[in-house]
């Protein structure tokens, strides 16, 4: 996932410090993945019972924020499956040909991973609807009253798509998913998990409090805490004797400027905006971007949802509100008479 905000440390999307170990520390089999229990429980009777009738899985759809194990998951459906898996993406996918030559290209029960699938164009829609229902492709030969339609047959395979946002999918396309599993924030504990699993393949020292301390500020986020491990080592080998602790963490953490909670300088200059220019909100999302010179579908997708998460702001009819906890975090009095209409 790309995002213009690369060089922010706590960014979940996908940077390139990233790339050297994102692949080593994916994990490869539904064991060892940390987290998502109902997911998981889930994926693993479905991958179970299409086994055993010797079935392809259902396609399935994954949705939640950037950096949450979506196309790790992906990755391990295909390993549980037994079959290969090709990986694209809906911006990467221009014309319909582009899709047809990847579906042609296939082998049976193989695993197509489209990742921001809401990203699709309507002609490239059009095309994987009858391959995802009658694993066909329709296409027109010829121009004008002489153009026919044939139908090609496609070896049977298993979409999974990924998405930030399930709502900004087309009905036709999201109906068409047997599976549809929605991927959430991971808790503190799990994500120490992550960090102390990534540490041991990293050989990188880590006490349990130092993971907790990184876990405790990563946003509910694995890829943010396997990048702030990477920064917590390169402080632990300069200043310490390489072990990463709670103490090195902290110095760390702060001079990265990631605060307790692992809000950046962006996520504080949102709240403070919020607060200042809108007395705390009513404000709605466009205005907030304009002002501090964001994307909204980047506030959406990648300030947002920890920051509900946390219960430090609110989504009301009328727009984003900063809460009590919100204002409290920022040290700032909340005005007495705002009610907050939730
Ligand atoms: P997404 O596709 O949702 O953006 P990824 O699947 O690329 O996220 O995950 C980002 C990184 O986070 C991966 O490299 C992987 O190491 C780590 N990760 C994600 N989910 C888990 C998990 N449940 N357990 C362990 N590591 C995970």
């Amino acid at each position: 996932m790309e995002f213009d905000n690369n060089e922010r440390i706590v960014t979940p999307g996908f940077t390139s410090a990233d790339s050297e170990t994102e692949i080593s520390l994916r994990p490869k089999v539904l064991t060892e993945y940390i987290g998502q229990d109902k997911a998981k429980e889930n994926l693993k009777i479905y991958i179970e019972a299409a086994k055993n009738r010797g079935e392809t899985l259902d396609h399935v759809l994954l949705y939640g924020p950037p950096g949450l194990g979506k196309t790790t998951l992906a990755g391990i459906i295909a390993n549980e499956m037994g079959v290969q898996i090709r990986v694209t993406s809906g911006p990467a996918i221009e014309k319909p040909g582009d899709l047809a030559a990847l579906l042609t290209n296939l082998n049976d029960g193989d695993v197509l991973f489209i990742d921001e699938i809401h990203r699709l164009s309507r002609a490239v829609e059009e095309v994987l609807y009858p391959a995802m229902e009658d694993y066909a492709l329709d296409i027109i030969i010829g121009k004008g009253p002489s153009a026919r339609s044939i139908r090609l047959d496609l070896p049977h395979f298993t979409l999974v798509g990924a998405t930030t946002r399930a709502g900004q999918l087309s009905a036709p396309l999201r109906d068409r998913f047997g599976v549809i599993l929605r991927l959430e924030l991971y808790t503190t504990e799990q994500l120490s998990q992550i960090v102390q699993r990534s540490a041991g393949i990293l050989e990188i020292s880590i006490d349990k409090n130092g993971a907790e301390e990184i876990a405790s500020r990563s946003r509910g986020t694995p890829r943010i805490a396997n990048r702030l491990l990477k920064r917590a080592r390169d402080f632990a080998e300069v200043m310490d004797n390489g072990v990463v602790t709670e103490e090195n963490a902290k110095i760390a953490l702060s001079r990265m400027e990631i605060d307790k909670l692992g809000l950046d300088n962006i996520d504080r200059l949102l709240l403070s905006t919020m607060i200042k220019n809108y007395n705390g909100g009513p404000v709605g999302l466009e205005t907030i971007a304009a002002t501090i010179g964001e994307e909204s579908v980047t506030i959406e997708d990648v300030y947002e949802p920890y920051l509900l998460q946390i219960g430090f702001i609110a989504k009301t009819p009328r727009g984003r509100v900063v809460t009590p906890l919100g204002y409290k975090h920022m040290n700032m009095e909340m005005p007495g008479q705002q009610t907050l209409d939730i």
